[in-house]
């Protein structure tokens, strides 16, 4: 058998796929355009903030050069000496860990702090005057005759500084030394300050890489001189580039803003965590998910009571069907069932139904070779009659030799002598009487009245036609009738027929074609 489902769990079913199906759309595209337009803010945003630091940095390098060129022009008075360095370092604020004049071969004359000791492994380098600096930083000064700020490099202590020098020049323009201030990276520096002013709590960081490729500025203070030059972002911005994008380190994904610093030619990396977005995201998701939970419960609710409204006059309307073929009453009042649903399909089958109901209800109750009633609705008139406590007389017809009509004529000729019959019955009986064929060539007839004689009248007559009445065989036909009344006495309509009965069979017994009524011997 084909699997059964109640229309309820199949609209639940819909239900809940369609709103499911809702759900994702609206979970994917509403997530995705959260998670877009979250990202493109992040991304511009770390992009402009690696600008405004790029230019931080370039202001404070550029204003630190302008003081080194100026120390240096104060250092060519004839009366310049340790102390008067001192003091300009002094008014530095610390931005420069050492100051210092060389000769033109890069021997340090002068410098403040006079002494620096570096820690370098077991032994200790103390940098003072007479120490001579990196020749490629006197060379290039020399040849350039200009300010320059050297790459970042790390010096065998393992300190990474850059120089910011100011050759000095005679008044030929002879080059007679440098003035140098060192910064080292790592220490609290002006530099250093601008990368860190923003303070992150959301994971973001900021770092800073040389011209080489190298990272000069870090939070993770291990990473600090790593060569990073393979990394895209460090390729683009060494390339003079600034912008933004989704990039990848050491397994972690980021937004990043990077921005070239022109005078350096250095780049500035701030990076945030892609996973940030997660939290808003997640909010969405949760808020998307109990909203349509919301709107699938409302639904539903609606749903069933929409199936209520479509089931309830599908079943009534089953029940009445049921009820109209199995009840044992010949006639139904027509409203007895009123169906009026909201739905026209409803409606339309419940109008259509009713008719052939009724139409079946009659047919079935019908002798489909006469039109007259059938033993059925026999039985059913007669309950009810007795229900109803209907005095009546019932007369029972059944034609003399009918097997022989048949067998002389044929079937066919039988049949047209029942319709025969039945005409001429009908013909004869008043308004209320009943005519039945009750099986094969037997006939019912059911007289309303008190009156029995009426009865026996009638049946008298009907005999009579009949047995002067050419028939379908070219003859007449005779019938034997029996008749009884119903007694105050009888409780089941078997008694009565049984009287009836045994009255026709004493006709036949009598010779037949004859009226006979019951009587108790
Ligand atoms: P009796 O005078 O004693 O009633 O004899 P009968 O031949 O009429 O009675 P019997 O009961 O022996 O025969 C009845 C016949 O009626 C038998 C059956 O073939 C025939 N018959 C019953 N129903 C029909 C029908 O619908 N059409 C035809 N043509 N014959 C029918
Ligand atoms: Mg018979
Ligand atoms: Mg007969």
């Amino acid at each position: 058998m084909k699997k059964e489902i109640k229309l309820n769990v199949a609209i639940s079913i819909l239900v809940v796929i369609a709103v499911m199906i809702a759900t994702v759309i609206e979970l994917v595209s509403s997530t995705n355009a959260l998670k877009n337009s979250l990202a493109t803010n992040y991304l511009e945003s770390n992009y402009n903030y690696s600008n405004k630091i790029a230019e931080g940095i370039q202001y404070v390098t550029i204003d630190l050069q302008h003081t080194i060129i100026a120390m240096a022009e104060l250092s060519k008075s004839p009366h310049f000496d340790q102390n008067q360095l001192d003091i300009l370092k002094e008014s530095e604020n610390g931005h420069f860990n050492s100051i210092f004049i060389t000769d033109e071969n890069g021997v340090i004359q002068l410098m403040s702090p006079e002494t620096i000791d570096f820690k370098e492994r077991e032994t200790s380098v103390i940098i003072q005057a007479g120490r001579k600096i990196n020749p490629d930083v006197v060379e290039k000064s020399l040849t350039t005759k200009k300010p320059f700020i050297t790459e970042p490099y790390i010096t065998t202590s393992g300190t990474v500084l850059i120089l910011i020098t100011a050759p000095l020049l005679n008044k030929h323009g002879i080059f007679e030394g440098m003035m140098v201030g060192t910064i080292y990276l790592e220490n609290e520096n002006a530099i250093k300050t601008v990368l860190s002013s923003n303070k992150y709590n959301d994971g973001s960081f900021v770092y800073a890489v040389d011209q080489n490729g190298r990272i000069i500025c870090h939070p993770d203070t291990n990473k600090v001189y790593e060569n990073v030059s393979g990394n895209s972002i460090v390729k683009a911005v060494r390339g003079g580039e600034s912008g933004y994008q989704v990039t990848d380190e050491a397994g972690n994904e980021y937004f990043a803003g990077y921005s070239y610093i022109e005078n350096l030619g250095w780049g500035v990396i701030l990076l945030t965590p892609t996973s940030i977005i997660h939290g808003p995201l997640n909010n969405l998701v949760f808020k998307i998910i109990t909203q349509s939970t919301l709107i699938l419960l409302i639904i539903l609710v609606i749903a069933m009571f929409l199936v209520k409204q479509l089931t309830k006059p599908l079943t009534r309307l089953a029940e009445y069907s049921e009820r109209l073929i199995t009840t044992n009453k010949l006639n139904h009042p027509n409203d007895e069932l009123i169906i009026n649903s909201n739905i026209y399909e409803i409606n339309q089958l419940y109008r259509r139904m009713r008719i052939q109901l009724l139409k079946l209800n009659q047919e079935i109750q019908l002798d489909g070779l006469t039109g007259v009633a059938n033993r059925k609705a026999f039985d059913i008139v007669i309950n009810e009659w007795m229900e109803q406590k209907q005095p009546f007389s019932l007369v029972m017809l059944d034609i003399d030799n009918f097997k022989q009509i048949n067998d002389t004529y044929g079937h066919l000729v039988g049949d047209d002598v029942l319709k025969f019959l039945t005409s001429i019955l009908i013909s004869f009986s008043r308004e209320g009487d009943l005519c039945f064929r009750y099986g094969g060539e037997e006939f019912g007839i059911l007289l309303k009245g008190k009156e029995a004689e009426k009865a026996r009248s009638m049946a008298e007559h009907f005999r009579l036609k009949i047995a002067s009445t050419e028939s379908p065989t070219g003859k007449p036909i005779t019938v034997s009738l029996g008749l009884t009344a119903h007694q105050p006495n009888d409780d089941t309509p078997k008694a009565i027929i049984e009287r009836a009965d045994k009255a026709l069979y004493q006709s036949k017994q009598a010779g037949k074609n004859r009226v006979t009524v019951y009587r108790e011997d």
